[in-house]
C-alpha cells in the first residue's frame, strides 16, 4: 500500500508500545505524524513469543494509564494476544495514524536543508524529526559457543512456542531469565522428557509478599524509577513469571519437581558441555536479592504503618537439591540424550538502516532520556532509556511523555524563528541565526 504521506512532522518508526504511547503524546502535543510498522500493531507479542505466555506484572500495572483491560481481571496476568490486542484497541480508540506493512529501511539527513529523508518498503518520504521505537528486544543473540552440528535443534527463545514444537529427549534450557526459566517449567510439565536449566547470575523478586505483588513493592520502594543499573549488576537477569496465575520463581522446588540445574554455559566439545562452577554461587545471589526485597518491603510498611498480612512463607526455602550440592561440571549430550537445546539468552539491537550520527564508539544509542545527540533523532523503548522501567508497558508510557515535550520544546523554536523571520526586522532576522 502506498504512503500516506510524502512529508510528515514526526516520523515514529515501529508501533509496539513504544510507538503507540508516542503516538498518544503527540495527539496530545497536536503534533502531525505518522507511525510506521512494517508488520501489525505490537507484532512481537504476536508472533515472537510462546505460546503460553502471560505478562509479568498483574493487568492493574503493566499498561497504559488511559486504559484498563478489559478482558482481564486487574490482579490477573493477560496473556500475550490479550496484551496486542490491548495496544490495537487502544490506538484504534485514539484515531492513532498508523500504517502497518510499511518497513524502514533507510534514514538519512537531508544535507543543506532540515530534517531527514526515510526509505521505506513503500517509497520515499521527508520527515523533521524520527522517532525509532524499534524495539528493546530486535535480534536474538545465540552466543558464538553454540555447538554447530545438525544433530541438535537448536532454538533462540523467541522462536520457541510450545513443548511439541521440540523433538522428543531432553532439553538444556541456556539462560534462567523470565524466559529461559517460564520455558524450562513448561517443558518438564508437559512432562516425559529431562530439563537441564544452565542458571546464570539473576535476582528473583518475591511473586507476592505480603499481599501486594512485587510490581506494588518495587514502585513504592523507587526501584523501578532507579536511573541506572546498581554496578556489578549489568550481567544480572530478572527471574519472574506470571505463569499459572503467577508464582515465585524457586529455583530449589523446580529441582525437586525434577529439573537439573547446572552453572553457566561455558563451551561445547565433541558432544560434551561443560558447565562453570559458579551455580550455587548464581543461586545464593538470587536468595540475597529474593531476602532483601522481603527486607525492604517489611521496613517500608513499618515505617509506614501499613497494615499488610505477616508472610513468613515467604522466608522459607526448600533443601539444596543434590545438582546444587554436587553440581555437573559437564554433560555428555548423547549420553543424556538431549536432543535440543534453548538458547534464551536475550537480544540485541539492528540499527543498520539509521544513517545519523546518533550512535557511541560502540554502535549504541547515544541519548539522554531518548534524545539522541543527532538533533531530530529520538529513541524509544530502550532499556534503561531513562530508568528501570523504561522498557516495560507502563515505563515507555512515561518516557514517550518527555520526547514528545522535547519535539514540543524544539518545535516553538523553529516557530520563533519562522515569525520573526517573517517579520523581517534585521534585528529579529539576526537572533534567529
Ligand atoms: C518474552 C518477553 C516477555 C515480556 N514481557 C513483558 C511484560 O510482561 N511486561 C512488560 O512491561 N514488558 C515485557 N517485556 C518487555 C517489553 O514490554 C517488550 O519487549 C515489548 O515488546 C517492547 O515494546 P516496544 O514497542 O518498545 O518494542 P517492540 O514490541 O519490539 O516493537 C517494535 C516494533 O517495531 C517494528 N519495527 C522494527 N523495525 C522496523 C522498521 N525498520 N520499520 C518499521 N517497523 C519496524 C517491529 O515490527 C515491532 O512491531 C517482555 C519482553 C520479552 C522478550
Amino acid at each position: 500500500m502506498a504512503l500516506k504521506k510524502s512529508y510528515v512532522d514526526t516520523l515514529v518508526i515501529g508501533a509496539g508500545q513504544a510507538g503507540i504511547a508516542m503516538s498518544e503524546h503527540l495527539i496530545q502535543a497536536d503534533v502531525s505524524h505518522l507511525v510506521l510498522e512494517r508488520d501489525r500493531i505490537a507484532e512481537r507479542w504476536r508472533s515472537q513469543r510462546w505460546d503460553s505466555l502471560v505478562a509479568n506484572g498483574p493487568a492493574w500495572h503493566d499498561r497504559f494509564p488511559g486504559m484498563t483491560f478489559a478482558d482481564v481481571d486487574p490482579d490477573a496476568f493477560a496473556g500475550k494476544e490479550q496484551v496486542a490486542a490491548y495496544f490495537e484497541t487502544y490506538a484504534a480508540n485514539m484515531d492513532a495514524p498508523v500504517q502497518t506493512g510499511v518497513e524502514v529501511t533507510s534514514v538519512v539527513r537531508n544535507e543543506g536543508h532540515p530534517g531527514f529523508k526515510i526509505e521505506t518498503s513503500e517509497g520515499t518520504l521527508e520527515a523533521a524529526r524520527v522517532v525509532v521505537a524499534t524495539g528493546p528486544f530486535q535480534r536474538p543473540v545465540i552466543p558464538p559457543i553454540a555447538p554447530r552440528t545438525e544433530a541438535l535443534t537448536q532454538i533462540h527463545s523467541s522462536e520457541y512456542r510450545n513443548p511439541g514444537q521440540l523433538p522428543e529427549g531432553a532439553v538444556l534450557v541456556v539462560g534462567a531469565g523470565s524466559s529461559g526459566v517460564q520455558i524450562a517449567e513448561e517443558l518438564m510439565r508437559a512432562g516425559g522428557r529431562q530439563v537441564y536449566l544452565s542458571v546464570g547470575p539473576h535476582h528473583r523478586p518475591p511473586r507476592a509478599y505480603r499481599g501486594r505483588d512485587f510490581c506494588w513493592w518495587l514502585g513504592v520502594l523507587g526501584e523501578w524509577d532507579a536511573e541506572a543499573m546498581k554496578p556489578g549488576t549489568e550481567h544480572v537477569t530478572i527471574a519472574v513469571s506470571g505463569a499459572r496465575g503467577g508464582n515465585t520463581i524457586d529455583f530449589r522446588r523446580l529441582a525437586a519437581e525434577g529439573m537439573t540445574l547446572v552453572g553457566m554455559t561455558r563451551s561445547f566439545d565433541e558432544g560434551v558441555v561443560t558447565f562453570e562452577p559458579d551455580l550455587a554461587k548464581n543461586i545464593a545471589l538470587g536468595d540475597a536479592n529474593h531476602l532483601s526485597l522481603l527486607d525492604a518491603a517489611d521496613a517500608y510498611a513499618t515505617r509506614n504503618g501499613l497494615d499488610l498480612p505477616p508472610d513468613p512463607e515467604a522466608r522459607e526455602r526448600l533443601p539444596d537439591p543434590d545438582c546444587l550440592t554436587n553440581p555437573l561440571s559437564t554433560l555428555d549430550l548423547d549420553d543424556a540424550g538431549v536432543s535440543a537445546i534453548v538458547w534464551a539468552t536475550g537480544f540485541s539491537q539492528d540499527y543498520i538502516w539509521l544513517n545519523v550520527n546518533a550512535f557511541d564508539d560502540q554502535g549504541k544509542p547515544q541519548h539522554q532520556r531518548g534524545v539522541s545527540k543527532e538533533p531530530g533523532v529520538y529513541f524509544l523503548g530502550l532499556p534503561w532509556l531513562s530508568r528501570r522501567g523504561s522498557s516495560f508497558i507502563w515505563g515507555v508510557w512515561h518516557d514517550a511523555k518527555h520526547v514528545a515535550d522535547h519535539i514540543a520544546t524544539q518545535r516553538k523554536y523553529l516557530a520563533y524563528h519562522a515569525d520573526a523571520q517573517s517579520q523581517g526586522t534585521p534585528a529579529d532576522v539576526e537572533r534567529t541565526i
